[in-house]
């Protein structure tokens, strides 16, 4: 098979390129793509504006699961007590913590940049702009030419029209991550999974933490039972919550007052602004860059099921095209992106993409919600089993969350969803069930070992089939 796709209809280009693929962005959609591309003998270059990692490993996922981290050994020693271990008081070195989350952001972008290097991929750095279907300028080191192009610019943040981030006093996720005290208190515009995880965060760290969301509930994303339950949780652990609240402004007094649309006034050290965020691709599409086929929808680029642009050699994947903001599905996306390049033919399927949401306790999920499901499809079966019953939950004093599979009525799989202790890792198995197509059934048969929390998992599988073991 000829590596690279067939343009032999543009044969000027075969004259000129020096590239067999240029990679735009080397978030974890750019440079998995890059490795992949290389690794199947591609002549590859990734270029970069910024810090090699991208958003994920920067500003994203890492940082703030480095933090996350830091917060459950906290946690864990706070209640150490409760498992016949005495240890002293505990407080919290915030400092340590910065460093800890500085220096595992620096050694896995060093890592990164190994890998581009061992693999003879070049790093080129500064702004990309696609000037033809075969040519990008790259600010300060002039203009290549490549046969294939791949967009992975990445989102940035959605701001307020009314709430503008200031990043002293109103932050953004960006800002948080780089704060050398945790504030006394800090309001979170946003009750979404970023939200929520610096809620969960910093409501740990000591702060007095308000979530005020638009919606009717928190994590609109994920079913309405687990929404309800975090927002249990999360009351429970002194945060304030609000749905169904705008933000109307914040005053900039000491402390900050934020005003609600139903007349609340909260006042807070810090504000988080969180809304989410939104596609980054503009900078990158020159002028006529409509003329030679790549198109953008509110910032998103515009790709077929085979991700790409109107440009057959141009694609575009992850957080720049429309679909789940999310590292591994931007990683997917690269590849199959690559796929394509190489004459593979494939089509994005994001029905066993993982959604994970890292508060405390985890929420995880694959497939379809609940009430997806059953709006969806017909004959739709629920069943659930809950973590208190688990031995190693128990022992592990992490009994609070539940399983729940949802299937037709012949057993096919169409959506799973975990909340409790190790969520994010268990959510695993669920994916790889439906990427098989296993019957719910079968599934149900495989052992699981004892006493693991996985146990949760088979529990609610053999509910499914009518067969619960431990289930009253
Ligand atoms: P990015 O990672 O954003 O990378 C794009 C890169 O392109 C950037 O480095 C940018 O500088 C570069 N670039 C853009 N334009 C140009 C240009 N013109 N020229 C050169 N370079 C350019 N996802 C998860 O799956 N799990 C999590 O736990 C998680 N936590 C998150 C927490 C936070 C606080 C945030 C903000 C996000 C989190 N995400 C998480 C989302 C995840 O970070 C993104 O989905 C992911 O980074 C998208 O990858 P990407 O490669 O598409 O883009």
């Amino acid at each position: 098979m000829n590596p690279v796709n067939d343009h032999s209809e543009s044969s000027a280009l075969d004259k000129t390129c020096r590239y067999d693929l240029a990679i735009i962005g080397s978030g974890p959609g750019g440079y998995v793509a890059g490795l992949y591309a290389s690794r199947h003998k591609l002549k590859v270059c990734v270029i970069e504006k910024d810090l090699v990692g991208g958003t994920c490993l920067n500003r994203g996922c890492i940082p703030t699961k480095s933090f996350l981290y830091s917060a459950s050994v906290l946690k864990t020693v706070r209640n150490a007590g409760l498992y016949g271990v005495d240890v002293g008081a505990s407080t919290i070195n915030f400092q340590k913590m910065i460093s800890r989350k500085d220096e595992a952001v620096l050694r896995l972008r060093t890592g990164i940049e190994t890998l581009l290097r061992a693999n003879k991929i070049d790093l080129l750095r500064g702004e990309a702009r696609i000037l033809g279907t075969d040519k990008i300028e790259v600010q300060g080191s002039g203009e290549i030419s490549a046969k294939n192009i791949i967009i992975a610019a990445g989102s940035k943040i959605t701001e307020m029209a009314n709430i503008k981030i200031d990043h002293t006093n109103i932050l953004s996720s960006d800002d948080i991550l780089n704060i050398n005290t945790v504030p006394a208190s800090l309001t979170i515009i946003g009750g979404g999974v970023i939200g929520c995880e610096f809620a969960s965060l910093f409501s740990a760290l000591g702060s007095k933490v308000t979530i005020i969301e638009f919606t009717d509930r928190l994590i609109p994303t994920q079913s309405r039972e687990a929404s309800r339950k975090l927002e249990t949780i999360l009351k429970k652990k002194g945060i304030t919550v609000f749905v169904s609240t705008k933000a109307e402004s914040v005053e900039l007094s000491r402390p900050l007052k934020i005003k609600t649309g139903s007349g609340e006034i909260i006042e807070a050290d810090k504000v988080l602004v969180s809304i989410g965020r939104s596609p980054a691709a503009g900078s990158i599409l020159g002028q006529g860059s409509d003329k030679i086929g790549v198109e953008a929808n509110n910032g998103a680029i515009v790709v077929d099921g085979k991700l790409r642009t109107g440009a057959k050699n141009i694609y575009a994947i992850g957080d720049c095209v429309a679909g789940p903001m999310l590292a591994h599905k931007a990683s997917y996306d690269g590849i199959l992106a690559c796929d394509n390049i190489l004459g593979k033919n494939r089509q994005v399927d994001y029905s066993t993409v993982p959604n994970c949401i890292w508060t405390d306790p985890e929420i995880a999920s694959v497939g379809l919600t609940e009430e997806e499901a059953k709006a969806r499809c017909p004959g739709v079966k629920i069943a659930k089993f809950p973590y208190l019953a688990s031995g190693k939950a128990f022992l592990m004093g992490k009994t609070e969350g539940f399983v729940k599979v949802i299937g037709d009525e012949d057993g096919k799989l169409l959506g799973f969803e975990i909340f409790g202790e190790g969520a994010c890792e268990l959510i695993g198995e669920a994916v790889l069930a439906k990427k098989s197509g296993i019957n719910i059934k079968d599934w149900a048969l495989a052992v699981h070992a004892h006493p693991t929390v996985s146990e949760v998992t088979q529990e609610a599988l053999q509910a499914f089939c009518g067969t619960p073991i431990h289930g009253l």
